[in-house]
This record gives C-alpha cells, sequence and structure tokens, in this order.
C-alpha cells in the first residue's frame, strides 16, 4: 500500500474502511452486503477489527478471507498481542499469512476490563508484534507457488509479496500515556521495527490531526500518517466513543445532536461533521482517510460523497 501527500486538485484521494466482525450468524449476511457495496466504491482497504485476547478471531478471518475471495479489495487484518505468549502470536501471524492475509495492522491491544497490566502476556508493545510479523513472514519461503488456471497439477512460481504492516496513532495522546510526547516516541518505535503506515485513533478537529502530524514529522516519523475519521450519528454513539478513547467532549456536535430531535436530522448532523473534518484533513495534506464505518455502507459512503471524494450516492 502507498500513500503520498496529494496535490491541491488531484483526481483521486485514497480511502479505507474499518469493519468489525459480525456478533451473530444472523448479521453475516447483511455486512457481506456491506463489504460488496464498500468494495463497490475502490477502496484501497478493508480493515476488520480484531477482539483482544482472541475474542473475534475466528470471526475477524472469515470476513477477511469473504473479502479476499469475494472482492478486488485489499483485506487488512488488525491483530492484537495482548495476553498472548510469543508462540501464540507467531501462530497466529501464520494462520492469517497462510490465508493469504498480507496486510495487518499491529496493535497491543487492552487487558480486559478488571485485569491488570500484568495480563499483556509475552509481548508488551505493538513495537514488538511489527517486528514478530515481520520475522514470521522472513522465516516463509520467498516464493509461492500459483496453479496455473486450466492445466492441473502445474504451478507458476512467484515472489512472495512483501506484508505491509500498519499502527495505531494517537493524535491526542493514548488515554493512559503518562505525556503527550510518549506516543510520538511510541510511533517512532514502530517505525523502527518495520510499520508502513500509521492509521490514527478518532479525533473531532483537524488542527487535532494536524498538530499531532506535525510534532511527529519534527521527531522524525516519516510514514504516512493516515486520519481516521468517525461519523458520530447519535448522542449514544458519542458517549461510547468518548468512554473508549478518553477524548474531550466536542460540544459543538454534543449540542447539535443532543437538540435535534429525528434519527434522519442526527444522522445528517453526524454525516455533515465527518465530511467536513475529511475535507479540512485533505486540504491540510493528509494522506488519505480511513473511515470507522460501523457495518454499514450508507454513512460512510454519504460522508465520501459530501466531502467531494466520491460521486453522490445512487439510491
Ligand atoms: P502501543 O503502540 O504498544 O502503545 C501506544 C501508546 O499507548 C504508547 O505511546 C503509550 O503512550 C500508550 N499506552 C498504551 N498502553 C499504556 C499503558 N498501559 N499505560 C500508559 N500508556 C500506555 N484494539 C483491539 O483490541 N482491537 C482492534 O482491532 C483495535 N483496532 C484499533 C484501530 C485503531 C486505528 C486504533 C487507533 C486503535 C485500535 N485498537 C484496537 C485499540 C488499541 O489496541 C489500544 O488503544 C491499545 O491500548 C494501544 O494499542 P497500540 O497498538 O497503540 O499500543
Amino acid at each position: 500500500m502507498s500513500f503520498e501527500t496529494q496535490p491541491l486538485g488531484a483526481p483521486r484521494v485514497p480511502f479505507s474502511f474499518e469493519l468489525y466482525p459480525p456478533r451473530s450468524e444472523s448479521s453475516e449476511g447483511a455486512l457481506h452486503e456491506t463489504v460488496r457495496r464498500l468494495a463497490a466504491a475502490g477502496p484501497d482497504f478493508l480493515s476488520v477489527t480484531y477482539g483482544a485476547g482472541g475474542s473475534t478471531g475466528g470471526r475477524s478471518l472469515d470476513v477477511l478471507r469473504f473479502i479476499r475471495e469475494h472482492t478486488a479489495v485489499e483485506p487488512l487484518a488488525h491483530l492484537t498481542c495482548v495476553g498472548n505468549t510469543y508462540a501464540g502470536a507467531a501462530r497466529l501471524i501464520r494462520e492469517f499469512l497462510d490465508a493469504g492475509i498480507l496486510s495487518f495492522l499491529a496493535l497491543r491491544g487492552d487487558p480486559p476490563a478488571g485485569q491488570s497490566e500484568g495480563f499483556l502476556g509475552d509481548l508488551e508493545s505493538a513495537a514488538q508484534l511489527v517486528q514478530l510479523i515481520d520475522r514470521v513472514q522472513a522465516e516463509r519461503a520467498p516464493y509461492e507457488e500459483i496453479p496455473v488456471p486450466g492445466n492441473p497439477g502445474a504451478v507458476r512460481v512467484s515472489p512472495r509479496r512483501k506484508v505491509s504492516i500498519a499502527v495505531a496513532a494517537f493524535p491526542k495522546g493514548h488515554p493512559r500515556a503518562a505525556h503527550r510526547t510518549q506516543d510520538v516516541e511510541a510511533l517512532l518505535a514502530k517505525q523502527a521495527a518495520g510499520a508502513t503506515f500509521a492509521i490514527t485513533q478518532l479525533f473531532f478537529h483537524p488542527d487535532d490531526y494536524s498538530a499531532f502530524v506535525e510534532r511527529a514529522r519534527a521527531a522524525g516519523v516519516t510514514i504516512p500518517i493516515l486520519p481516521g475519521i468517525m461519523p458520530i450519528t447519535s448522542p449514544a454513539r458519542l458517549a461510547r466513543v468518548l468512554e473508549l478513547t478518553g477524548e474531550d467532549l466536542p460540544s459543538e456536535l454534543a449540542i447539535a445532536l443532543d437538540v435535534e430531535p429525528t434519527p434522519e436530522g442526527r444522522r445528517e448532523i453526524g454525516i455533515e461533521w465527518a465530511a467536513r473534518l475529511v475535507r479540512d484533513v485533505v486540504a491540510d495534506g493528509a494522506p488519505g482517510v480511513h473511515l470507522y464505518a460501523f457495518n454499514q455502507h450508507d454513512t460512510v459512503l454519504t460522508v465520501l460523497a459530501e466531502a467531494g471524494i466520491l460521486p453522490a450516492l445512487r439510491r
């Protein structure tokens, strides 16, 4: 995956979407339809979250396989290492590589509620997971055998594609970081370990992103930093993300969502807020945008349409 800063007036802004594995069998069919609709828009990749401690492992891989087998879009697997042994994490990486997954978002993950930091396991940071992914892929044969269609038993030998490893970045600081520079230092460590790009935690103001990129660049971070943008379409969703991320309450958005009486109106507010963020960060030189899709295609595609990145949706 390659991201370059878009010159003004450039024809295409790279974009991608994040999904989570279905929570039940009944939501699987709906997710497949969402994948198809998102893939049809031509994203650079579709990423699938991974429950820390392996809680969604198999289901994450099923979604990634579906993307790989039914669309032309690159599947990107989130992987967490919290609570895992070194050997267990290596096994997991091999399982994903064997399934043909070549793009990862290497994360530390969080210990389950109530567990102490002692729960971390053998790998203590995402930087170590980046190194492990790199090492596991290096142990594999440098070529792969691809069946020749129409010629049973015949194979074509082709060099293996190198994995691409993304990492997380926190424009407003990780909620448990001791000081702001810790997050730039963590990003530098992840870059040194071999990360090829970063995706940010959601943020509410374009300056949060640009100030972070500026600090990261001044400290020596050179990898592309992709802004993560979430359309917030209800007060409940806003409360939930504030709880998860430790972000400050964006009062203007919170009030607008609170006073709007209809769900449609709240959805419009969330879309307009996210579209403005997309426009602003792209104008500020972001190498693309990554949208948290909440397993629905309509809202994120409308955000990109309103930001002028995609043509208006046909219904
Ligand atoms: P690291 O790179 O190891 O740490 C990053 C920063 O976190 C460090 O600078 C440090 O300042 C700070 N930090 C981390 N832990 C502590 C601590 N205990 N005390 C003090 N500072 C600390 N989680 C999932 O379980 N599954 C997912 O699929 C997932 N996807 C994500 C996608 C994105 C784009 C982002 C931004 C986050 C995602 N997360 C996911 C959450 C992530 O696992 C947590 O934020 C985790 O706490 C830190 O992971 P990391 O990879 O950034 O860790």
